[in-house]
C-alpha cells in the first residue's frame, strides 16, 4: 500500500512527454491507477484520446489499452494529481539553459513546489528526470518549505535510463533499477513499485541522492565518450585509408570493449546526450572536477566537429560549394525509431546546407512532420524516390534500416548525378558503386 493511505498504490506521473507518458502507462501495465500531469493542454488531450503525441514503438496499444481498463487517466489540473496520488514521479524535462551548458531546473522545481504544496496525505516523491548532482538536496528544501502543515513527504532520486525507439521494453524491463535516498519505508514502497521488473531480476542498487543523481549523467557521459572515440579514430582512419567500420567490429570483439556505440558517423544528438554532458562538464566545474569537466568538452567538440566535416563532404561533392546544388537529405531524426529531432544532427547539417544556399529536400520515416514544424523552410518529401529526384547530392543523415535497404540501381537515374554521401555507415559501399554511385563515406578508404 502507498505510504499515505491504505488500499492500493495512486502513481501520479507530473509531466508526460517521451519520459513521462511512457513511465505512466508502463505503471498501468504493472497494474497500478495511473494519473499523468502535464502543463501541456494538448498533450493531455490528445492522450486522454488514446493518441501518443510523438512516434514510439508499442506505446500506442498499451496507452489504449490502460484508457480502456480505467487504470490510466490524465490531467493538466497538477493540484489534482497532487491531492490524489501517492507517489509521484517527476518526469518533467531539464533541458540545457539558453545562455549557458547548465539545466534549467525550472520545471523540476516548479513540479516539486506544485506537489508539496498540494498534498492531503503523507507521500512519496521520486524524481525521474535527469538532473545535475546536489539538485536533489535542493529540492528536499523547497519541498519542506512548501508542505501543509503536519504533512510528511519523502524526496527520493530514481533516475531513468529508457531510450527513445525502446522506451515501452526499457520502462517494463529495465538493466537495473537505480534509487537514492531512500528510507526503509520509501525502499519498500518502490520495490512494490517495481515488483514486476525484480521478480524478472533486474538488479536494484540503492544508494545516496548525489550517487544516484550522478549514476544517470554518467552512464550519458561514457556513451557520448564511446561515439566521440570511435568519431576522432575515424578522422585517423581517413587519413590512412582505414577503414572505421572494419575497426570497429573487430575492436567489438573484444566483450571489454563491446561492439555498440561505436558506429561512426555524425555523432549524437536527440534531448539528452549532448545537453546532459554539458550539464554535467558545468557542474564538473562548479565542482572543481575540472578535468571531468575537460575530457566532456572534448567529447562536445568532437562530435559538433563530424557535423562540419559531413558539411564539407557536400560541399566537396557538390564541386566546392552548394549554392544553388539539389540535395536530397534522407534523415531528420536524432536517431533512428523515434519522430524526435530535439538537437537532431541530421536536421542541423540539412538546415546548415539550406542556409549556405543549397535546395534541400529531407526525407524521413517518422520524423517528417517534427522535422517540419522546427524547420519550415526546409522542403519535406514523402518517400526516398522523391527526395532523391533531381538531386546533385544524396546525403544519409540518419541510420534507418530503410535506408540501409534502398534500391541503389533503381535510385541513381533519378539523381542528376548519382553522388551519396553515407554519414552514418549504413550503406554498403560496394552495392551502392556497383549501381553506378559515386560514394563517400566518414572514416571509409575512397574507392
Ligand atoms: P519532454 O520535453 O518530452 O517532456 C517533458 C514534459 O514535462 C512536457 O510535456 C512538459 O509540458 C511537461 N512539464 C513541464 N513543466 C511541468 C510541470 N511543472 N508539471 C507537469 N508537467 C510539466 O522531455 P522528456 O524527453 O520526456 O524528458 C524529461 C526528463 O527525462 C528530462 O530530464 C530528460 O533528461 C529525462 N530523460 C529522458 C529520456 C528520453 O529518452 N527522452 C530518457 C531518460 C531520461
Amino acid at each position: 500500500s502507498g505510504p499515505g493511505s491504505s488500499g492500493p498504490i495512486k502513481i501520479s506521473v507530473f509531466g508526460t512527454g517521451y519520459l513521462g507518458a511512457t513511465h505512466a502507462v508502463a505503471m498501468a501495465e504493472l497494474g497500478f491507477e495511473v494519473m499523468g500531469a502535464d502543463t501541456d493542454q494538448g498533450k493531455v488531450d490528445a492522450l486522454a484520446a488514446g493518441k501518443v503525441p510523438f512516434f514510439e514503438p508499442g506505446l500506442d496499444p498499451l496507452l489504449e489499452k490502460h484508457l480502456a481498463t480505467g487504470r490510466l487517466t490524465f490531467t493538466s489540473d497538477l493540484a489534482a494529481a497532487a491531492a490524489w496520488g501517492d507517489v509521484h514521479f517527476i518526469c518533467v524535462g531539464t533541458p540545457q539553459m539558453k545562455t549557458s551548458h547548465a539545466a534549467n531546473l525550472s520545471y523540476v522545481e516548479s513540479a516539486a513546489t506544485t506537489i508539496a504544496r498540494n498534498l492531503t496525505k503523507d507521500a512519496l516523491i521520486v524524481g525521474k528526470s535527469t538532473v545535475p548532482v546536489g539538485t536533489a538536496a535542493r529540492l528536499r528544501e523547497v519541498i519542506a518549505a512548501e508542505l501543509p502543515a503536519g504533512r510528511k513527504a519523502e524526496l527520493v532520486w530514481n533516475p531513468e535510463f529508457l531510450r527513445e525507439g525502446k522506451a515501452v521494453d526499457d520502462t517494463l524491463h529495465p538493466d537495473r533499477i537505480v534509487l537514492g535516498g531512500t528510507s526503509a519505508q520509501a525502499e519498500a514502497t518502490l520495490r512494490e513499485v517495481y515488483a514486476g521488473p525484480i521478480a524478472e531480476g533486474t538488479p536494484v542498487v540503492v544508494t545516496d541522492l548525489p550517487t544516484a543523481e550522478l549514476v544517470k549523467v554518467s552512464a550519458n557521459a561514457f556513451l557520448a565518450t564511446k561515439i566521440s572515440f570511435i568519431n576522432a579514430i575515424s578522422t585517423v582512419c581517413e587519413a590512412a585509408g582505414a577503414d572505421v567500420t572494419v575497426l570497429a567490429d573487430a575492436l567489438g570483439h573484444d566483450v571489454r570493449i563491446g561492439r555498440q556505440f561505436l558506429n561512426a558517423g555524425l555523432g549524437f544528438g536527440g534531448g539528452c546526450l549532448p545537453k546532459d554532458i554539458r550539464a554535467l562538464m558545468h557542474r564538473a566545474n562548479e565542482l572543481g572536477a575540472y578535468r571531468a569537466s575537460a575530457l566532456l568538452q572534448q567529447v562536445d567538440e568532437i562530435n559538433m566537429g563530424q557535423r562540419e566535416r559531413v558539411l564539407d563532404m557536400a560541399v566537396e561533392a557538390c564541386g566546392g560549394s552548394v549554392l544553388n546544388h539539389r540535395i536530397g537529405v534522407l534523415g531528420a531524426a536524432f536517431k533512428p525509431d523515434t519522430d524526435d529531432v530535439r538537437d537532431s544532427p541530421a536536421l542541423n547539417v540539412a538546415a546548415a546546407l539550406h542556409l549556405r544556399g543549397a535546395q534541400v529536400t529531407v526525407f524521413d520515416p517518422e520524423a517528417g512532420d517534427t522535422a517540419r514544424r522546427s524547420f519550415p523552410t526546409l522542403s519535406y518529401a514523402t518517400s526516398i524516390q522523391e527526395a532523391v529526384e533531381g538531386t546533385d547530392v544524396v546525403l544519409v543523415l540518419t541510420e534507418w534500416d530503410e535506408f540501409a535497404k534502398a534500391d541503389a540501381e533503381k535510385l541513381a537515374p533519378l539523381t542528376s548525378s548519382p553522388r551519396v554521401v553515407d554519414a552514418r555507415g549504413k550503406l554498403d559501399p560496394a552495392r551502392w558503386r556497383a549501381a553506378g554511385w559515386e560514394f563517400a563515406g566518414l572514416g571509409r578508404p575512397a574507392a
